[in-house]
């Protein structure tokens, strides 16, 4: 049964078997099992145990000792249910094991009163004794048997199992069961082969399946589980290299020229020397442009890393070499920071144009985003066609209809993970296979990286250029004692002409909720503690041009104090604050914190940033601590996924999928690297995957509507 049998059971085919094909589900339980989202054979075979119960690891009743906990089964007998007056419920009963009896008595769980006579079941709880006899009070509950349907196996596997549609474990147990009986005739199909179940130490996938359900030793459902993960990465895998070989086999991408006098100059001009780490970045983002595949790479880097330099100096190679650049940017603030900054930098150089008076213009740039009225909207457009735009710095209005490029040559996108891979192919679709570069400021653990990413070629700007200052960062409590004190330090800042940022927001708020917010508290401490100092107002809900002369204001120094909701998050920069007060802190994710923080610290002097909160959950405590003990980016984000696991770390990305069953980072990293390279030599010898016909629909069913992802670029 090991290995690859060619005539067994695809995917496919059991994910185009409704549930309804099997003999035990009629439309009712169809219906409830479609509320849990099991509507094919494959959901069912693929709801896996989310423990078991091992039957010869029970206590007998006899033996049971006065408050030690333990785990007993039996049958239950002499069910009894009381109203006793002005008191609440009872329900009684009694265990049986076979030999005793164990009264277990409920208090308020009325519907405990409802289980039948007989039923299986296994009870964990702390025995205490009453009127001489051992009593369990409201013990933990989980139906093992339906009455006169013995389960004889040692262990049981409890499955998930949802109240609201009403379905038990027994019952999802019986079903799957019954459908994997079904499919011993044929047994399942296959993918990997032999030699790589031997390699990677796996077990064929008909035992994976048949062991995660009915396993007779809880060894065989680790080897069960291990095979099935390594499944999950392998297909995901599968679909990241060959978008990612696909796109570097198109050879009719540009090559741009590397020698020019923009780039030189550009850099020559910078008021800085770049770092080690900006240079290295830039000779591999030029490498790639160079050659003729198109560039399609991810530039990680903390905040602050000084990936813009980068950025620009990627767009303007395109530009020195006859193409247009684009930059998109997730937020109106963040795009028209870039703009600014490109001007900035930019605004200077010139570029030759033959035939003109002068032989030379300077570089166009242009900004567009939802506020660009008609009239601008029309030049740039012009100004793109034409070709007298070279640069477009951009919110996703980028990517409407109408705008179109002449010679689009090379894309930016920042902050990565608020755009789909939908979004990032609409706009490459305006180029003919242009250059892009993908930045995010979210540092990403590595094997995470590994599936969000897994498409891109990656790199890393580390260090942070010299003359930054270190930051400390405090939790504060909620008294308004110790909020006295953290006034008290942002006014000595701001005496000694710093500024600071005050982050008021509610992460589960609307925006709206969180604009009402920010400014009461805008309000508030304009007329308390900060009275006399000029304070600022920013949230989303402001008109652009609010914001924007609000930032121009706190830019310029005219303001101390801007009091603001997350919009601040990224991009801004402001060296010369020095203090940042976070609000709430313990509702914010750790590197949406790391990100606000990142605000400050951006100048010659030291900064201070305190979290005000006090945690509810130990996670909350543990995010905080984890602020104040680092402020390196890469470390955060390990212990992020350490944290919150990768279910919640991926939640908030992307696409479906990326959804995992099985697997978990970082506890299957190795599972996710062997996933990595099987996925590259089958792809190797089979870039299509036309000889691995059920593997590539075992990956399009993956993919689903996003199909298009794959080999089609
Ligand atoms: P990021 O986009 O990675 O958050 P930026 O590119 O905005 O970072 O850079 C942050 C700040 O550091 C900017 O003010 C930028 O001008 C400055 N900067 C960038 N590179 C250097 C460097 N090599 N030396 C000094 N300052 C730099
Ligand atoms: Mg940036």
């Amino acid at each position: 049964m090991e290995g690859r049998d060619k005539s067994g059971l695809t995917l496919r085919e059991l994910r185009d078997l409704p549930v309804t094909q099997l003999r035990a589900v009629g439309p009712k339980l169809s219906e409830q099992l479609g509320e849990m989202g099991i509507a094919t054979v494959l959901d069912l075979i693929e709801h896996y145990p989310r423990r078991y119960h091992d039957r010869t690891n029970v206590q007998e009743i006899a033996q049971l000792k006065p408050d030690e906990e333990a785990t007993v089964t039996g049958r239950i007998k002499k069910v009894s249910l009381r109203r006793p007056p002005r008191r609440r419920p009872i329900v009684e009963m009694e265990l049986f094991d076979g030999t005793s009896y164990l009264k277990l008595t409920f208090f308020n769980q009325e519907y405990r009163g409802k289980i039948p006579e007989n039923t299986e079941v296994s009870v964990f709880g702390r025995p205490a004794i009453n009127r001489g006899r051992l009593q369990m009070i409201n013990p933990a509950v989980d139906i093992l048997e339906k009455v006169g349907e013995p389960f004889t196996g040692v262990l049981l596997p409890i499955y998930p199992q949802s109240g609201k549609a009403g379905i038990h474990s027994w019952q999802i147990r019986k079903l799957v069961s019954g459908a994997l009986k079904r499919c011993e005739e044929r047994s399942f199909y296959d993918p990997l082969e032999k030699e790589w179940l031997q390699t990677y130490d796996l077990v064929g996938r008909a035992t994976a399946y048949n062991d995660i359900h009915r396993p007779d030793k809880i060894d065989k459902v680790f080897r069960a589980r291990k095979r099935l993960t390594f499944d999950e990465f392998m297909r995901m895998q599968l679909a990241l290299v060959a978008r990612k070989r696909a796109i570097e086999r198109e050879s009719s991408g540009l090559s741009h020229r590397i020698d020019g006098e923009l780039v030189p100059n550009f850099i020559k001009n910078l008021p800085f020397a770049l770092t080690k780490d900006q240079e290295r970045v830039i000779d591999e983002v030029f490498s790639d442009m160079a050659s003729p595949g198109p560039m399609h790479r991810l530039l990680q880097g903390e905040v602050g890393s000084g990936k813009t330099v980068v950025a620009l100096a990627a767009l303007l190679l395109a530009v020195q070499g006859g193409h247009q650049g684009a930059f998109m940017a997730p937020t109106e603030v963040l795009a028209e920071q870039h703009a600014l900054t490109l001007r900035a930098l930019a605004g200077a150089l010139r570029i030759d144009e033959p035939g003109s008076l002068l032989g030379e213009r300077p570089v166009g740039i242009s900004l567009l985003t939802n506020k660009t009225t008609a009239a601008q909207r029309r030049q740039i457009t012009e100004g793109l066609s034409a070709g007298v735009v070279d640069i477009v710095v951009g919110t996703h209005a980028l990517i409407y209809d109408g705008i179109e490029f002449s010679r689009l040559g090379a894309i930016v996108i920042d902050e990565q993970h608020r755009f789909g891979v939908e979004q990032r192919d609409l706009l490459r679709g305006k180029g003919n296979e242009p250059d892009v570069l993908v930045m995010t400021a979210t540092p990403i653990p590595r094997t995470a990286a590994m599936l969000i990413y897994g498409d891109l070629d990656k790199s890393e700007l580390r260090s942070l250029p010299a003359g930054r200052s270190p930051i400390t960062t405090k939790i504060v409590g909620p008294s308004s004692l110790e909020r006295g004190e953290v006034y008290e330090v942002l006014k000595e800042e701001v005496k000694m002409g710093r500024q600071a940022f005050v982050i008021c927001a509610l992460v589960e708020g609307s925006e709206k909720l969180e604009a009402k917010a920010a400014t009461e508290e805008f309000d508030r401490l304009g007329r308390e503690e900060l009275s006399g100092l000029r304070l600022g107002l920013l949230h989303g809900q402001m008109p652009s041009a609010d914001k924007e002369s609000v930032m121009q204001e706190f830019r310029n120094g005219v303001l101390d104090v801007l009091v603001a909701t997350t919009v601040v998050e990224v991009g801004v920069d402001i060296p010369n604050a020095t203090i940042m007060i976070i609000e709430d802190a313990d509702r914010f994710g750790l590197l949406q914190l790391h990100q606000l923080r990142g605000r400050i610290g951006r100048g010659a002097h030291a900064s201070q940033c305190f979290l005000l909160a006090e945690p509810s959950t130990s996670e909350g405590q543990a995010r905080l601590e984890a602020m104040c003990e680092s402020t390196d980016g890469f470390e955060l984000a390990e212990k992020d996924l350490e944290i919150r696991g990768s279910g919640a770390v991926f939640g908030e990305r992307q696409s479906g999928f990326t959804d995992l069953k099985l697997g978990r980072l970082p506890r299957d990293e190795p599972v996710v690297i062997a996933a990595r390279q099987i996925a590259e030599d089958i792809l190797n010898s089979d870039p299509n995957l036309s000889h691995h016909t059920h593997l590539r629909e075992e990956v399009e069913d993956l993919l689903g509507d996003s199909v298009d992802f794959l080999f089609k670029i």
